[in-house]
């Protein structure tokens, strides 16, 4: 097993076992629903901005063990951030999962690469990008968002609109 492998897996059973930021936040103001029928994912976002910062950031639902992971490890990324910050997150981890990120641009993930083999398992890409496309969605007033509906970023372009 290769250590990239190796990370991955350890990540994912740590965030399983130990979900950060797991329980909705009192007082959100922004929050948002994501589903991923493919798989059965289905959590449940929200959020307290503050000043344009995410003061607060909480999920829960019933997922699959690399979406729990992922959203766990998106919460704890986001928080502190400023929204644009939070949204250029997004981008950067759709790019890395659908492998068109650069790798010779600089990027802000940080430990959330664990999540770039992701790429090459098609039926998981979805699953690690649910959390993030449901953070777009809740920041931006969208109650709810499905990888299968034409109206999610994977079948547009984000933009910063
Ligand atoms: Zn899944």
């Amino acid at each position: 097993m290769t250590d990239s492998k190796q990370l991955y897996q350890e990540v994912i059973l740590d965030h399983n076992r130990k979900p950060r930021n797991w329980g909705l936040p009192p007082d959100a103001t922004h929050k948002s629903e994501g589903v991923n029928p493919l798989c059965g994912d289905h959590i449940h976002l929200a959020l307290r901005l503050a000043d344009d910062t995410v003061e607060a950031i909480g999920f829960e639902g019933d997922s699959c063990a690399i979406c729990k992971a992922s959203a766990s490890m998106m919460t704890a990324a986001v928080k502190g951030r400023a929204r644009a910050d939070a949204e250029q997150l997004v981008q950067e981890f759709r790019d890395m999962a659908i492998g068109t990120l650069d790798p010779g641009e600089p990027h802000h993930l940080g430990r959330l690469t664990v999540f770039a083999g992701v790429r090459d398992l098609p039926t998981r890409v979805k699953c690690a990008i649910l959390p993030w496309h449901t953070l777009h969605a809740a920041l931006n007033a969208i109650a709810s968002t499905s990888t299968e509906s034409e109206a999610d970023p994977m079948h547009a372009p984000m933009g910063n609109a």
